[in-house]
C-alpha cells in the first residue's frame, strides 16, 4: 500500500478508509487492553495516533515498540475522541521497520536542553522544536526565491573560493592543498603560493556582492542566496562560521529604494511565514513562553505571533547615524555607566547593546540606520559629500540587533580607486571589480541579509547555533 504522510491524512476525514503510515514512534502508552502509539514522519509538528487493540500477537510486536522506532502501521482511519485532532489509525499491522533501543536511545519523550540537543545533532530533527525549526527554514528559502523571481531578480550562483578579500572585515577561512607539513617557500622565506592549487591565496568567501555587482551592472536586478564564512573567533549568541546570506544588488538603485527593498522584502517573509507556517510557529510561541517563564514580566519577550505582526505593521524608523549617537550618548545606560562599551562620542562603532536599545528601548520598532563614518565601514560604499561618511544602511531588529548591512556602492572610478589605495587592498586582486566604474557606471545598491539572523526572528529562538541544522562555531565543527 503507498504511504500516506500523516500531514495529509490529519487533513482528511475518510473514516473507514484503510491507509497505511510510516514514521517514528514518539510515545507509547499501554492500559490493559489497549495501546496508544503517537506516530510522527516529519511531514507536520503533528503526530497521529494509532490505536492497538492488543492481542497476544500484536502484543509480541508491541513490547519490541520503544520512543524512536520507526513503524510502517496499516489500519483504518477512525473519528478521534480527543480534542485537537480529527482522526486516528485503528492499527490492523504493524511492522517494526528500525528498532531503537530504549536503554540508549538518547531522545527520551522528555524535555532535553537545546544545549544537550546539539550534542545530538544527528537526532535533534526528530524534536518538535528542530523538526519546526527545519520546516520553517524551508518555507523561508522558498520565500525568498519567490519573491525575487516576483520581483524581476535573477538568482546568480557567486563563488565559493576567491581571491579577494571582498569586505576586508572578517577574518577568512584560507583554502589551500599545500602539504602543511612541508610549505613550499620562496627565497624570502614566504610561503610560495605560485606552487598553491590557484597559484596565489584563496580563501572562503565572506561575501558574494562584488561579483553580484557585476552581474546587477549588466541585468539590473539580481541576487545571491548562497554560504559564506567567517573565521572570526566571536563565541556569540549571533555569529557562526558558516552561515547563508541573501544578497540582492540593484542597478539604478539609490539608498532610499534600497532602504525599501530591504523592508518590504523582510516584511514579504514575515507575512509568508504566518500565511504558511501557523502550526510550526503556535508550537514555538509556546516553546518560547515556557522557557521564559522563569523570567520577570518586563523581560519576557513579546508572544512570537504577535511580535511578528508586529513588526508587518510598522514602519521601521530611519535616522542617521549621527543621530543615533546622540540617542545613544544621551541614554540612561550611557549615563549610568550600563553600557559595556559606553559611547563616547561621533565615530564609535555601534554594538549590538546600543543597536538593541534602539530597537527595544527607545524607538520600539525596528529601526534603520544609515551614513555611518567611513572608517568604520567597508571601501565600496558611496562617499557622501560630506567627505567623512558613507551610504550604508543597517537594519536592526528586535532581540538581534544587525540583521541587515547594505549600502549605496561608490560609482565613481576615482574615489573608490582612492579609497582602496588609501585602505591598502591590493589592487591587482580588484581590477575587474574597478573596472565595472569604468564602463558603462551607473548608481547601484545591495544589502547583505543574514539568513540565521532571520531565522531567528521569526522562530524566536535565542541562539544561531539552533536555527541552522549544523552549525559552525569555534571549535566545532562535528556531524
Ligand atoms: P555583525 O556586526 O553583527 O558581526 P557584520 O557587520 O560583520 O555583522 P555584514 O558583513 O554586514 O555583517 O554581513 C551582512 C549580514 O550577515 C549581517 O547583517 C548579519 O545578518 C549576517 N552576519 C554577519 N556575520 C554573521 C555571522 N558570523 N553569523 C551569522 N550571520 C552573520
Ligand atoms: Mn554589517
Amino acid at each position: 500500500m503507498k504511504r500516506t504522510e500523516i500531514k495529509t491524512l490529519l487533513e482528511s476525514t475518510d473514516y473507514g478508509k484503510t491507509v497505511n503510515v510510516k514514521g517514528w514512534v514518539r510515545t507509547k502508552r499501554e492500559s490493559k487492553n489497549v495501546a496508544f502509539i503517537a506516530l510522527n514522519d516529519g511531514s507536520t509538528i503533528k503526530s497521529v495516533q494509532i490505536v492497538v487493540d492488543k492481542n497476544p500477537e500484536i502484543e509480541k510486536i508491541l513490547d519490541n515498540i520503544h520512543t524512536g522506532a520507526a513503524l510502517s502501521v496499516n489500519g483504518t482511519i477512525i473519528e478521534s475522541p480527543g480534542k485537537g485532532q480529527k482522526v486516528e489509525i485503528q492499527a490492523k499491522e504493524i511492522e517494526v521497520l528500525g528498532p531503537a533501543d530504549p536503554e540508549e536511545y538518547p531522545l527520551q519523550p522528555k524535555k532535553h536542553t537545546l544545549e544537550f540537543l546539539r550534542e545530538i545533532a544527528h537526532l535533534r530533527f526528530r524534536t518538535n522544536t528542530f523538526g519546526a525549526i527545519t520546516r520553517v527554514r524551508h518555507a523561508m528559502i522558498f520565500a525568498i526565491h519567490k519573491y525575487f523571481t516576483e520581483n524581476g531578480f535573477y538568482n546568480i550562483h557567486t563563488p565559493i573560493i576567491t581571491a579577494s578579500d571582498a569586505e576586508g572585515a572578517g577574518e577568512m577561512f584560507q583554502v589551500t592543498t599545500l602539504d602543511l607539513n612541508n610549505i613550499p617557500k620562496t627565497d624570502d622565506g614566504e610561503v610560495d603560493f605560485r606552487k598553491d592549487f590557484f597559484g596565489k591565496p584563496a580563501n572562503l568567501t565572506v561575501s558574494g556582492q562584488l561579483e553580484a555587482e557585476l552581474a546587477a551592472l549588466a541585468l539590473s536586478k539580481v541576487y545571491t542566496f548562497g554560504p559564506t564564512f567567517r573565521a572570526e573567533n566571536s563565541n556569540t549568541s549571533r555569529h557562526l562560521a558558516e552561515f547563508w546570506m541573501i544578497e540582492p544588488e540593484v542597478a539604478f538603485y539609490d539608498i532610499n529604494d534600497d532602504m525599501d527593498l530591504a523592508e518590504d522584502m523582510v516584511k514579504y517573509l514575515i507575512r509568508y511565514a504566518l500565511e504558511n507556517c501557523m502550526d510550526d510557529l503556535g508550537f514555538l510561541s509556546k516553546r518560547q513562553q515556557d522557557e521564559e517563564k522563569s523570567k520577570k514580566a518586563d523581560e519576557r519577550s513579546m508572544e512570537l505571533i504577535e511580535k511578528l505582526r508586529f513588526v508587518i505593521d510598522q514602519e521601521f524608523e530611519r535616522i542617521t547615524y549621527t543621530e543615533a549617537i546622540d540617542i545613544l550618548r544621551n541614554s540612561k545606560p550611557n549615563k549610568k555607566k550600563k553600557f559595556q562599551y559606553l559611547i563616547e562620542g561621533w565615530g564609535a562603532d555601534l554594538q549590538s547593546e546600543h543597536e538593541r536599545y534602539l530597537v527595544e528601548k527607545h524607538f520600539k520598532k525596528p529601526v534603520i540606520i544609515t551614513d555611518y563614518p567611513k572608517d568604520i565601514k567597508a571601501f565600496y560604499m558611496k562617499q557622501n559629500d560630506d567627505g567623512r561618511t558613507v551610504r550604508a544602511m543597517d537594519v536592526l531588529f528586535p532581540q538581534i540587533g544587525e540583521i541587515i548591512g547594505g549600502s549605496q556602492r561608490e560609482d565613481d572610478y576615482d574615489k573608490l580607486y582612492n579609497r582602496i589605495k588609501e585602505m591598502g587592498i591590493p589592487e591587482e586582486s580588484m581590477w575587474w571589480y574597478l573596472e565595472t566604474r569604468k564602463f558603462g557606471s551607473v548608481i547601484h545598491s545591495g544589502f547583505g541579509l543574514g539568513f540565521e539572523r532571520m531565522m531567528l526572528f521569526v522562530t524566536g529562538m535565542g541562539n544561531i547555533r539552533d536555527v541552522i541544522p549544523f552549525p559552525r562555531t569555534p571549535l566545532n565543527c562535528e556531524f
